[in-house]
């Protein structure tokens, strides 16, 4: 007969949980998930420490508050999860390295800006790209 290490309820033997009970091991489970948690959150937090605001030509904000700064996917790279939602959806140190490498840190004023810019550029390539169909339209006219 096997006892639970923590408690020392009997566990059925040959269990998956090995020596815990169902309620330790739910105990287990919670705590690890808090410890892998305040790692993502400790890892962001230096991550933005470290950068800072790397908006082009220099942040004239002197943003140093983590609060203040965010992540910024880089085009052309696969965004798997928003970073601001890292600890929520549960990703682990791994995964948030993964993605920490297709961004950009930003304090809010220049991220504000690099949407606007984004969403003009892709006005001004829509609107291009609406010229050279109907170029093409009145060639083959
Ligand atoms: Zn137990
Ligand atoms: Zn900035």
């Amino acid at each position: 007969m096997a006892l639970c290490t923590e408690c020392g309820t009997e566990v059925e033997p040959g269990s998956k949980r090995g020596r815990r009970c169902a309620d330790c091991h739910a105990e287990y489970m919670r705590e690890w998930h808090y410890r892998r948690n305040a790692e993502v959150r400790d890892l962001l937090i230096a991550e933005k420490a470290r950068r800072r605001c790397e908006w082009e030509g220099g942040c004239q904000f002197n943003v140093t508050r983590p609060i203040h700064l965010g992540f910024d996917h880089l085009p052309g790279h696969e965004k798997r999860f928003e970073l601001g939602k890292a600890q929520m959806l549960g990703k682990t140190v791994e995964e948030v390295q993964t993605e920490l490498a297709k961004c950009q840190v930003l304090c809010h004023n220049h991220h504000a800006e690099m949407t606007a810019l984004r969403g003009k550029l892709s006005v001004a390539l829509r609107a291009e790209i609406e010229m050279q169909v109907r170029n093409e339209e009145t060639e083959h006219a």
